[in-house]
């Protein structure tokens, strides 16, 4: 039996030290002239199109929104490749090259990727990381300020080439309480990952199926969920 393994990136993946945000500011500053716009905001579980346009709505410009959004969007993916360069913290979390590996070679994971990163920032940061491989398709950020749209895109691509299932089949892979949301939104198994970004604490309350903070347990969780999923 198939399951769909949908991973989030940042703090799950990666951690990219900041490298992300330090792009983010400079082409805020360029396209907007105000990278102060930046300050005390949390990009944890958003989607870049909704950091984007937040930052874009709170610098007061109204018209010609989507137009702004593009141009930063584009900077940004001009910015990030040469900030990952640069970036001397980056790093892939623990065990995550092994995981991948291990869940790969067992017949009926689909890997995918549900994040909030653009299209082409995923890449350059999974690429970074040696990870991109592993990933045979993906639902991005581009799409939607709501993650929850994300999830559901994702629902239907399954779907759509495979015909109706429980989606229980859909495991979502994420370290905020947004990723577990998108994922309660689709009836998905949720997986919480608490050594990125958000704390145990704040994860527990909503809910997740599962919560790791070691890598090494996922493959397990994964056979016992195929199992359970057999079971008559
Ligand atoms: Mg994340």
């Amino acid at each position: 039996m198939k399951l769909y393994l949908l991973f989030d990136i940042d703090g799950t993946l990666v951690n990219t030290g900041g490298a992300g945000l330090r792009a983010m500011k400079t082409a805020m500053t360029e396209c907007l002239g105000d990278g102060g716009l930046l300050e005390g905001c949390s990009f944890a579980g958003k989607t870049d199109r909704q950091i984007i346009h937040d930052l874009i709505r709170r610098s007061g410009v109204g018209p010609g929104l989507e137009g702004k959004a593009r141009q930063i969007s584009t900077r940004y993916i001009q910015l990030l490749g040469p900030s990952l360069e640069g970036a001397d913290n980056f790093f892939v979390y623990p065990h995550i090259p092994e995981m991948l590996e291990q869940l790969s070679k067992t017949p009926g994971n689909e890997i995918a990727l549900l994040t909030g990163n653009l299209e082409r920032g995923a890449r350059l940061k999974l690429e970074h990381a040696g990870l991109w491989h592993y990933f045979s398709w993906g639902v991005y950020g581009d799409i939607s300020e709501d993650r929850s749209d994300l999830s559901r895109e994702a629902r239907r691509i399954i779907t759509a080439n495979n015909g109706p299932l429980d989606p229980r089949r859909i495991v979502i892979i994420g370290d905020t309480v947004s990723d577990i949301r998108c994922g309660q939104a689709i009836g998905a198994t949720t997986i919480a990952y608490s050594a990125g970004f958000e704390p145990a604490e704040k994860l527990l309350p909503a809910g997740p199926d599962h919560l790791i903070d070691d890598f090494r347990n996922l493959p397990g969780i994964i056979a016992q969920l195929r199992e359970n999923m057999q079971a008559p």
